[in-house]
């Protein structure tokens, strides 16, 4: 399998640092630490990649680190400024509760949470997962080749984690290429939980839309939709689709007024039905646009590798109203994706295996969740004290008989940045959605 082994060389971007000082992050807890010692795990210093940011996510700063106890290198994500207030927190409490919850091979997962301090002291939080070198931003943009089977097996795992989000009753509102790690085998994980929340079965009640990084938007969100679904994400996937095929984003708009006028160029000026649920200013607009029809036929000239069957599943995706767009387990079983679904899954699965009879392969090629993530425990939490106090017991309790626990180290360089890092710009936050009336 070709696209699996070490054809992405080109991607590594994980060259030694030059010369920092080699200070680990974070180390195993004093009582723990000789403990490690006496089982042989704490390694020297000397060999140890030194640690280095890697991301600033919306909500947080990631590093590259060392993990003292094996060696292996992880991803540290610094959640700061947890407390300021119930919001805040709470949404830190439901990202981390989703990286706990999380087991799935295109999902990124919590490996570790680090111990944190007294409860009078605790304003941080500190999350270790696993590394990937890449993401498909830094990809599209890279002069690397992509084949059609490059393009095939990303969509095909994007679609696979989505499928158990969506299954687990989550909507993750912000995949955009950025938040797509990848690494040197072609192994993609869905990444940041920041903006994620469950699914809100009551259509009359109003859902934030201050969501989805603006490039990645679905119309329902730009015409001022109170309620939507999962189909948010699967619009965002048909852009990326469309990205990976053309080596540029499809819809570069400079503002959400323009951002839709670059879907009805493609799309044609939606039907009254297709705009049920935006609210009365945004059809208004669109009313008063001359009309436009469809030019879906210009999606063939994105690249040599759109061919008829890559261009009839964008459509499905791309689709104005999204009741009537594709559902990711759909659109796993579409043709594009169904010839090497096979190769795909088996490339990076941990549930298929080798048998003297043969290969023995698992039933289930894309599974979904065996149970819905609950949020019924942040109705409970009334204050930022209550949220801290369950949160502190919540990483208390995740710790109880795990590995030697990790607390960070005030003396590493990366510590000191860390320190004095908070929130990402305001320019890395979905933009505010259109005042339509
Ligand atoms: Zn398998």
């Amino acid at each position: 399998m070709a696209v699996c082994r070490g054809q992405m060389a080109a991607f590594h971007g994980m060259g030694p640092g030059a010369s920092a000082p080699p200070q680990p992050a974070f180390f195993p807890t004093a009582a723990a630490a000789s403990a490690a010692q006496g089982h042989g795990q704490a390694r020297g210093q000397a060999d140890v990649e030194p640690d280095r940011p890697i991301g600033y996510g919306a909500f947080g700063v990631v590093w590259s680190v060392t993990d003292p106890r094996d060696g292996k290198r992880v991803a540290l994500k610094k959640m700061p400024n947890v407390f300021q207030n119930l919001v805040s927190c709470k949404r830190v409490f439901r990202e981390l509760r989703m990286l706990c919850f999380f087991k799935h091979d295109n999902v990124l997962s919590a490996l570790d949470i680090l111990q944190p301090p007294p409860l009078n002291f605790f304003e941080e939080i500190y999350v270790v997962t696993e590394l990937l070198q890449s993401d498909l931003h830094k990809i599209i943009v890279s002069p690397q080749p992509l084949s059609s089977d490059h393009v095939k097996v990303f969509l095909y795992q994007i679609l696979r984690g989505l499928k158990y989000l969506h299954s687990a009753g989550i909507l993750h509102r912000d995949i955009k290429p950025g938040n797509l790690l990848v690494n040197s085998n072609c192994i993609l994980k869905i990444c940041d939980f920041g903006l994620a929340r469950t699914e809100e079965p009551d259509e009359y009640k109003h859902m934030t839309q201050e969501v989805v990084t603006q490039y990645y938007r679905s119309p329902e969100l730009l015409m001022g939709t109170k309620h939507y679904s999962q189909s948010i994400d699967v619009w965002s996937v048909g852009c990326i689709f469309a990205e990976l095929l053309g080596r540029r984003i499809l819809f570069q708009a400079q503002s959400p007024i323009q951002q839709l006028e670059l879907i009805t160029d493609l799309l044609g000026t939606p039907s009254l039905e297709d705009m049920r649920t935006a609210c009365d200013g945004a059809k208004a607009h669109m009313l008063r646009q001359a009309h436009k029809p469809p030019a879906l036929a210009s999606l063939y000239t994105l690249s040599s590798q759109a061919t008829h069957e890559a261009v009839h599943l964008l459509c499905r995706m791309l689709v104005f109203n999204p009741d009537k767009r594709i559902s990711c387990a759909d659109a796993l079983t579409h043709p594009y994706l169904d010839e090497g679904r096979l190769r795909y899954h088996t490339c990076m699965c941990k549930c298929c295996y080798n048998t003297p009879q043969g290969r023995q392969y698992t039933s289930d090629f894309e599974p979904i969740s065996r149970q819905l993530f609950d949020c019924t425990w942040e109705d409970s939490l009334h204050s930022v004290h209550m949220v801290k106090e369950e949160l502190h017991r919540f990483i208390g309790e995740r710790q109880r008989g795990n590995k030697v626990p990790l607390c960070i180290n005030p003396q590493s360089a990366a510590f000191k940045s860390f320190a004095t890092s908070s929130v990402a710009q305001p320019a890395e936050l979905p933009p505010s959605p259109v005042a339509w009336e």
